[in-house]
């Protein structure tokens, strides 16, 4: 009898771990609409959740606050998003004792893009952290956190080449990261080409997919145009002509997350970040078809 394939297998949610990424809500509706949204993945049991920090500081209240009611109010382990850019050190180390006290132990550390925006040059504040590294080798200092960084399987767009790229990723494990979350990409070979290159960097935390269900076609690949990533012809293909018709949009949505999360598995995945973009729907779903499924004495914040 032929083997059944890896990813059809009946154990499968029990050897595959997820982690779900969320953004602080700006206004009240937006915020009614996280909390549903983590009442519904909660039951998932995820391995963590996330919550990004604007760079700067500037979604620092709203970031607080959502790690707070994560740590009061759920049986989650939450991970806060830091940036160091325009930030002093006593700035940043504030930061991060006050998250600490909230209950948070676990920190994604990220350099943050200018005030002007991505692509405006790096200056580090004069008297701040000069790089992530320095960043993660702070945290490490301040406390035993577990401490997550990016990576970026297309290259950041500021770098000139793979290697200086892998030689950053080099340096912030060297200081203490213990995982890397990737940028979002949506070919699974380019994934694949840039773990064999870490690996043979000598680097061998794990390199965890950073998974982007397409809500809106549109506003992905815009957002991709600006951070680097490629949108394959395939895949604009796959949306086009279907600007107007949402409930289209969404079934290919999940057929195009639910093709790439298989794929990934068979070429030997079991660790998977979700950009949630603060729905619950499509990544529910995944995980369903991955075999993850709601555990009951896991859901505080619905109950
Ligand atoms: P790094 O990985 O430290 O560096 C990025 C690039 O800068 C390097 O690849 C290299 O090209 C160049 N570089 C850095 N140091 C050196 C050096 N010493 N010498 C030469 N070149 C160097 N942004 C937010 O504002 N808030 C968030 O919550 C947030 N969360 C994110 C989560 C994930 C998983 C990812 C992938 C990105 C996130 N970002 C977030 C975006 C991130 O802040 C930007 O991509 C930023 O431009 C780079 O930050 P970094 O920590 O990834 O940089």
């Amino acid at each position: 009898m032929k083997d059944v394939q890896f990813s059809r297998r009946s154990d499968l949610g029990s050897r595959i771990d997820v982690s779900f990424e969320f953004f602080p809500p700006k206004n009240d509706v937006m915020e009614a609409r996280l909390w549903e949204t983590i009442a519904r993945l909660e039951p998932l049991a995820p391995h963590f959740v996330s919550v990004t920090y604007g760079a700067g500081g500037s979604t620092k209240e709203r970031t607080t606050r959502a790690l707070a009611r994560l740590s009061r109010e759920s049986a989650l382990s939450p991970a806060a998003h830091l940036t160091c850019v325009d930030a002093s050190r006593d700035e940043v180390d504030a930061v991060i004792r006050e998250f600490a006290e909230l209950g948070v132990r676990r920190f994604v550390a990220l350099r943050g893009d200018p005030a002007e925006g991505v692509g405006a040059a790096y200056r580090p504040h004069p008297d701040g952290y000069r790089n992530t590294a320095e960043l993660v080798a702070a945290l490490r200092r301040i406390g035993e956190f577990d401490v997550s960084v990016s990576a970026y399987p297309e290259k950041h767009p500021e770098s000139a080449d793979f290697a200086t790229d892998i030689d950053v990723l080099k340096r912030k494990v060297d200081a203490g990261a213990t995982r890397a979350i990737t940028q979002f990409f949506f070919d699974n070979d380019v994934y694949e080409r840039y773990v064999e290159r870490v690996r043979r960097a000598g680097i061998y935390i794990p390199i965890v997919p950073g998974i982007l269900p397409i809500h809106n076609f549109a506003q992905v690949a815009g957002f991709a145009g600006r951070c680097g990533a490629h949108v394959p012809a395939w895949l604009a293909d796959r949306f086009a002509g279907l600007e107007n018709d949402p409930q289209t949009h969404a079934l290919i949505a999940s057929a195009v997350a639910a093709e790439q999360v298989l794929d990934l598995i068979e070429r030997g995945v079991d660790d998977f970040h979700f950009y949630t973009m603060n729905r619950a729907d499509l990544v529910f779903a995944i995980c369903h078809l991955i075999g993850i499924r709601p555990r009951v004495e896991q859901a505080s914040i619905a109950a």
